[in-house]
């Protein structure tokens, strides 16, 4: 039998035997959520897990009838708020920390009867690219412990990728979830800004972040994005654009469409073997009657500096909330308030995201925000101009997401080596463009994925490009039981 916490289509078939078995759902995806917090090496994919009550099958099943997600478990990042589990971004700071409210995507996914069944670890408010910075302990690659699961949304990744639920949420602020789905074999897709509303998501850089899905298909993960998309009252940069349809998948055809490459992303950091999988992905792709033509990113290099300067400084201005006064950690002992500010913060946050608030502060400092900020503005603009000439040409763009695949723990302490594995990912998130990263074959037994991108709220057309290339690729996963 296909394991039922698979894909969405197994789910329903073990559920669709009786409602009590739909429950089972549930208790089987808790139980290997338990199970993969045991053992020697734990994956360590959750912070906090749901504990339903023991007829929670039954509001599960209440769902709507003929909802891809009822009775559905999900897992969901932990920068984004749910209602009785904790949201600590992965930071000692809120610690213990409950929301009040729901993020606006949690709402619309219980409300299509999906089931949160916990909250997935992450990098210390999303900042990093291996989830090593979480102050509650790494989470492990399911396909390699020694390994990490690429970040920041490396728990929702590994929590799909390890079979404990079919799909998650996570946030990409520069590739925090097509990068660790590329590193983990699983599907990733951050969709156009605004496609998504960011309400209840904990703000790192407000321009850049996106709350995107993982899942074992692009089908599945099309389902989710039309169950979470769509304009919010409480998220003004929310689009009114019609919200994509999963079914729209099967309208797409890749024969005929235009599909551009960028030489940039097969320059010199790109791993050798990495790129012959990318260019046997480029032949699958022409094999199915797609097009494709070598284009040009000019700005490519300059993206990684442009977003190591935008993303701090709206860091440093988005986390100056978290004083000690208002939510999370208060330090004590301290008798004036500058004093408690200082301490709480020191106490609070870990080394990175202290890094970036620094590094925030100064660019865009007086005196320096002319050399440094401005100019990271003028370049952001650039980006956007040479992806609106390259989508005049091209449907989409074919790249790869990551310049190698998943790497060692500890393996990049240099903060600029950790910086330069998200390379491939930061120009969509300075676009606002929709991207998705789909597994495209392995590297001694590893995962390696590549990307598409498209123009702004372009989705149906993306998705529908993927899921004909994911057919025809035919990638098996390494923790596929057999
Ligand atoms: N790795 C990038 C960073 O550290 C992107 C993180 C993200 O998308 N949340 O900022």
């Amino acid at each position: 039998m296909t394991d039922p916490l698979c894909s969405l289509r197994a789910a329903h078939e073990f559920a669709g035997q009786a409602p009590e078995v739909g429950g089972q759902l549930l208790e089987l995806a808790l139980e290997r959520a338990r199970n993969q917090e045991s053992g020697r090496r734990p994956i360590h994919a959750f912070l906090s897990l749901a504990e339903p009550p023991p007829d929670a099958w039954r509001a599960a099943s209440r769902s709507p009838a003929g909802s891809p997600l009822a009775g559905i478990p999900v897992a969901v990042k932990d920068n984004i708020c749910t209602l009785g589990l904790p949201t600590t971004c992965g930071s000692r700071i809120l610690e213990a920390y409950v929301s009040p409210f729901a993020a606006t995507a949690v709402r619309r996914l219980e409300r299509a009867g999906a089931w949160i069944v916990g909250k997935t670890n992450l990098d210390e408010f999303a900042m990093g690219s291996s989830t090593e910075t979480s102050a509650y302990g790494p989470t492990r690659n399911p396909v390699d412990l020694d390994r990490v699961p690429g970040g920041s949304s490396g728990g929702s990744a590994a929590a799909v990728a390890a079979g404990v639920v079919p799909v998650a949420l996570g946030s990409s602020t520069g590739g925090s979830v097509r990068q660790p789905a590329a590193m983990c074999g699983v599907v990733g897709v951050k969709p156009t800004y605004g496609r998504v509303s960011r309400y209840g998501l904990v703000a790192f850089a407000s321009s850049l972040d996106h709350i995107g899905v993982f899942a074992r298909s692009v089908r599945d993960a099309a389902h989710v994005l039309e169950a979470i998309a769509g304009c919010d009252e409480h998220d003004a940069t929310s689009g009114r654009q019609e919200v994509p349809r999963a079914a729209a998948l099967d309208d797409v055809d890749l024969s005929g469409a235009v599909i551009g490459v960028p030489g940039e992303y097969l320059g010199a950091g790109l791993d050798g073997r990495s790129r012959r999988l990318f260019k046997r992905a480029v032949e699958t792709a022409e094999r199915g009657g797609a097009r494709v033509v070598p284009i040009s990113l000019p700005t490519t290099s300059a993206a990684i500096a442009c977003y190591y300067v935008v993303a701090p400084a709206e860091a440093s201005a988005n986390l100056a909330r978290y004083d000690g006064s208002r939510y999370g950690l208060r330090s004590s002992g301290a008798v004036a308030y500058s004093e408690a500010v200082r301490r709480t913060r020191g106490e609070g946050f870990g080394d990175e995201v202290r890094r970036r608030i620094l590094l925030g502060t100064y660019v865009l400092s007086a005196g320096y925000s002319e050399a440094y900020y401005r100019r990271a503005r003028d370049m952001r603009g650039a980006i956007l101009e040479d992806f609106g000439r390259a989508f005049a040409r091209v449907d989409a763009v074919f790249a790869p997401t990551t310049p190698t695949h998943a790497f060692r723990f500890g393996e990049k302490a240099d903060p600029y080596d950790m910086y330069r594995s998200d390379v491939y990912t930061v120009a969509a998130n300075l676009a606002g463009i929709p991207a998705v990263s789909i597994p495209i074959g392995n590297v001694d037994g590893l995962p390696v994925g590549a990307q598409l991108m498209c123009g702004r709220w372009r989705e149906e057309q993306m998705l529908g490009i993927a899921a004909a290339l994911e057919e025809l690729l035919e990638y098996r996963h390494p923790l596929t039981r057999r």
